[in-house]
């Protein structure tokens, strides 16, 4: 893409349905999403500015994947954090002065374009107040962590981000053919060797699949860990709004790693792994067997659809002891997942502590009788 056809990107978003509000209307000041309203607020002088939101509804059909998409048009900027590498998108509107992730404040502004523009977006519905005192309540709760680290702890540290995930729907035809067994026993030998043996009893399906898979989603970023935003899911992308800038104002968004064609292999990975599940568990319905054998199935997707979502996550950091730690917490559902500073201490008391009560436990059985004069005979 070349910088005239990201002028005229530009024009074409300026349309009534997408105008994008930056500043406050009454004072001036900058405005930011409020996920309590769902519209614009002033941080100065609490003004609400609403804006046209629509349900995103029919996802796009998965031809278009393979195409050249709409870049995130000029009200966007790419910042790069020197020291943890995390490479962010915000609103023109603001500034990032320090990172997400590690909160470090060398954070360099990038030439490079913001990437392929949304297409939904899952907005936060709650709010950084709420969040801060629901990590608050988590942090309370970690018998693990460090008292030092406990009381130190500030909620202010939370940032709203957007991680950006391929969404797919599909309809599948798949073709079976495999063998199932059932174990029966025999009595083989005679005499002493007269034993009982387990034998299996093969017998042959094959048979068509048909089957429909609704919002798989796979995270297009690296910079929140798999495992972390899996933890954090359900996400609940039937939610989601079509995408507007509004709601990126106050929030950030983090880069993708991977583009749509990738992300869709990924998904028919998970399709096909669970069709054979779904396949076998039908079968068990209609015969009764023990064990499955080889077992083969060829799965064809078609209808495929795809949206392409920014889903809410507050990123919360801190450090303790000279190293980092982030805590997470789902902007739509208010689920917290993160690691935390680990008090070794509080362990080893606890395993003294057990090793003191078994320790006690047999004193009392073995010594006390003795020392009663009642020995053991
Ligand atoms: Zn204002
Ligand atoms: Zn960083």
């Amino acid at each position: 893409m070349n910088i005239d056809d990201l002028n005229q990107d530009t024009t074409e978003a300026l349309s009534d349905q997408d105008i994008t509000i930056a500043k406050c209307v009454s004072c001036g000041a900058n405005i930011q999403f409020d996920p309590s309203s769902q519209m614009l607020k002033c941080e100065y002088c609490g003004a609400e500015v609403d804006f046209d939101k629509s349900r995103s509804t029919e996802n796009i059909s998965i031809e278009n994947l393979a195409r050249n998409h709409a870049q995130w048009d000029n009200d966007t900027s790419v910042y790069k954090c020197d020291n943890c590498g995390a490479v962010e998108i915000v609103s023109k509107t603001e500034i990032a002065k320090e990172c997400s992730y590690c909160h470090s404040t060398s954070v360099v502004s990038l030439d490079s374009l913001s990437g392929v523009k949304p297409d939904s977006v899952l907005p936060f519905i709650i709010d950084k107040k709420t969040a801060s005192q629901r990590v608050e309540n988590w942090i309370k709760r970690k018998f693990f962590a460090p008292k030092k680290f406990k009381n130190s702890f500030s909620p202010e540290q939370l940032r709203g981000v957007y991680n950006p995930a391929f969404v797919f729907d599909s309809n599948t035809f798949s073709s079976y053919k495999g063998s199932l067994g059932k174990h029966y026993t025999v009595v083989v030998g005679s005499g002493k060797n007269r034993r009982t043996e387990v034998r299996t009893r093969w017998f042959r399906v094959s048979g068509p699949h048909y089957d429909r898979y609704d919002n798989i989603v796979i995270h297009a970023s690296n910079q929140v860990e798999q495992h972390v935003m899996n933890k954090l899911s359900p996400f609940n992308v039937e939610q989601a709004q079509n995408y507007n800038d509004n709601y990126l104002h106050g929030f950030r968004a983090n880069h993708y790693h991977k583009d749509g064609l990738s992300c869709w292999e990924d998904a028919k990975d998970i399709i096909y792994t669970e069709t054979k599940k779904r396949i076998i568990r039908s079968l068990h319905r209609m015969y009764d067997f023990d064990v499955v054998g080889k077992f083969h199935v060829d799965t064809q997707c078609y209808n495929i659809g795809y949206n392409y979502v920014l889903l809410p996550i507050y990123v919360g950091h801190c450090s303790y002891n000279q190293n980092d730690y982030n805590y997470f917490v789902n902007g739509f559902s208010g689920k917290i997942t993160g690691k935390l500073p680990f008090d070794t201490g509080k362990l080893f008391f606890l395993i003294g502590l057990g090793v003191a009560v078994i320790a006690g436990i047999w004193g009392l059985f073995n010594i006390l009788p003795i020392m009663l004069g009642m020995g053991t005979k």
